[in-house]
């Protein structure tokens, strides 16, 4: 039968649901529901040795197999080439990579190591989908194997343009790995765009219209699937999640003044340090909003280990008691900052609470915080999204008030308009980006991604 194989790095078991704080965990695991599936990933657990061995865990019909990875190995390969060179890479922040050739060969190590664990559990009829910047290589691992189903390759983050692409030394082999796959999806028209620019102009392969290409004298597809959520999902979430213990308490401190909130994991793609510096100018050129506004920023540590993480930590630390120190009440904090994780019930409702959701990244794949925040708005008085031009969600979500992440100025500016914004016009705004939610939701995006695998494996494989 059938069977649809996931691979991601991180693998979203059963019992660690609802608390996973990932853009990729979440939107899979409202598509999967009803197929049969097999996941595979890292376990999350480092050992000493990458021994390749798997553990299993079933859930209905789906199964989970994870592998740990050893110390050596998980540095190189996730806190190195993945995380400290591709992730700024791939954010246009070429200032932050930070290249080591070993940490390259311990990333293409790992890739092969997945692909020899995952080749025995392999069935003829699976389809297998591989995502995201971490396991660029598994295709053509998979392929060394000798596994010939189809297999399709999604990138949860930007692609920049080739220019930046080319300073990576390993461009070019990188590059050949991705003509391994049946298709290869993007999430924007424009991460798109610079993904054929590359392929043509780094690589000298040949596009076509239709999105198929050449190179390598390998044929491939290349399309653009943004990811959506389960809005109606998550918008009933959110309206249970209104009365719940968390909602409730933090209504009673806000004491009527009105809410702005940040979701973001602390990473320098979602321009926390300007956004706080616009809220500081809210405060600063419109003082009628003195006391009259929280701004609540949820922001989870997140890859500690890299340096440049904990730079941001520092200057986030100082800019928001700057802010405090500066504007604060005895009775009044006007930034309340947060370094831990909430669950995403508990999130639904805050925003539902919230009249400002801030969603500013200085380039960001997709962004499911926009989503999420438009989700969960009460109908009745919903609130305002201020979104970065440069989120992948900018692309569909075009009646939030779009800004310009490196300015401040307009950011505040934005700030303000959103709170003295007129019931009408927010509400024509929530509309219309509710609406775009529910044409485009998580199952949409998966089943047009497989729709467009199986057609590319047709022509890859032509029955005739
Ligand atoms: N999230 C969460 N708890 C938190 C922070 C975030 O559950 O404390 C969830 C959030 O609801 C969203 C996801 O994590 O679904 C983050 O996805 P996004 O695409 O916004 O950013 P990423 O972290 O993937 O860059």
């Amino acid at each position: 039968m059938e069977r649809l194989v996931i691979v991601s790095n991180r693998v979203p078991l059963p019992r660690q649901r609802g608390t996973q704080a990932g853009g990729l965990a979440v939107a899979l695991r409202d598509v999967f529901g009803k197929a049969e599936g097999l996941w595979f990933g890292w376990s999350g657990e480092v050992t000493d040795q990458t021994s390749g061995e798997l553990r299993f865990t079933r859930a209905g019909r789906m199964t989970y197999a994870v592998m740990d990875l050893g110390r050596e190995d998980y540095e190189r390969f996730y806190n190195g080439f993945s995380n400290a060179c591709l992730w700024p890479l791939l954010h246009y922040r070429l200032g932050l990579l930070d290249f080591h050739r070993e940490d390259y060969h311990g990333y293409m190590a790992v890739n092969r190591a997945m692909a020899a664990a995952l080749k025995p559990l392999l069935r003829p009829w699976d389809r297998i989908w591989v995502h995201d910047y971490h396991l660029i290589p598994l295709g053509q691992e998979l392929r060394k194997l000798g596994v010939e189903n189809p297999i399709g390759f999604f990138l949860h983050t930007p692609f920049p343009p080739a220019d930046l692409f080319e300073s990576l030394p390993a461009h070019e082999s990188l590059g050949e790995c991705f003509a391994s796959y049946d298709l290869v999806g993007l999430q924007t028209e424009r991460d798109r765009r610079c993904f054929h620019g590359f392929v043509v102009r780094s690589l000298g392969g040949e596009v076509r219209a239709d999105g198929k290409f050449e190179v390598f004298g390998r044929h491939s597809r290349m399309g653009a699937f943004g990811v959506g959520i389960d809005a109606a999902a998550f918008a009933e979430l959110a309206a249970e999640s209104g009365s719940g213990d968390e909602t409730v308490r933090l209504k009673e401190s806000l004491a009527g003044r009105q809410l702005a909130i940040g979701v973001d994991r602390l990473d320098f793609s979602k321009g926390l340090p300007s956004r706080f510096r616009a809220y500081g100018q809210l405060l600063e050129r419109w003082p009628e909003h003195r006391s009259k506004v929280t701004y609540l920023q949820i922001a989870p540590h997140s890859r500690g280990e890299i340096a440049a993480y904990r730079t941001l930590r520092r200057e986030l630390e100082q800019i928001a008691g700057r802010i405090n120190g500066k504007h604060a009440e005895f009775d009044w904090q006007p930034l309340r900052y947060l370094n831990k994780a909430l669950t995403r019930p508990v999130l639904a409702g805050f925003y539902r609470l919230s009249r400002i959701g801030l969603v500013t990244p200085l380039r960001d794949g997709m962004n499911l915080v926009a989503k999420e925040y438009v989700a969960a708005q009460p109908p009745q008085d919903p609130g305002v999204l201020i979104l970065s031009r440069f989120a992948g969600a900018a692309e569909s979500l075009t009646a939030a008030l779009l800004v310009n992440p490196f300015d401040a100025d307009s950011m505040a500016d934005a700030m303000h308009a959103a709170l003295v914004m007129p019931f009408e016009e927010r509400h024509a705004r929530w509309q219309a980006m509710m609406q775009q939610l529910k044409a485009d939701g998580a199952a949409w995006w998966a089943h047009r991604f497989l729709a467009t695998l199986d057609a590319a494996s047709r022509d890859a494989h032509p029955l005739s």
